[in-house]
């Protein structure tokens, strides 16, 4: 599984760091998605998932590499 994070749509909600701090975190003056870890284990996949889902600007998703 690989993250694919589209920056262009991220509005900077935050979301994904409070689903899941070890793989996502945010840029510091944009305010936009840092994946800070591509494919995450299998521990980090729930927490992944939930951030999928919960992203209000639907910028995230997981594709089978
Ligand atoms: S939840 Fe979505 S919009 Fe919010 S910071 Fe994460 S990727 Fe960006």
């Amino acid at each position: 599984m690989r993250i694919v994070a589209d920056t262009t749509r991220c509005v900077g909600a935050g979301q994904c760091v409070l689903s899941e701090p070890a793989v996502f975190d945010q840029d510091e003056v944009e305010g936009t998605v840092v994946v800070l870890s591509e494919q995450p284990g299998e521990p980090e996949l729930t927490g992944v998932r939930e951030a999928v889902d919960v992203c209000p600007s639907q910028a995230l998703s997981l594709t089978e590499e």
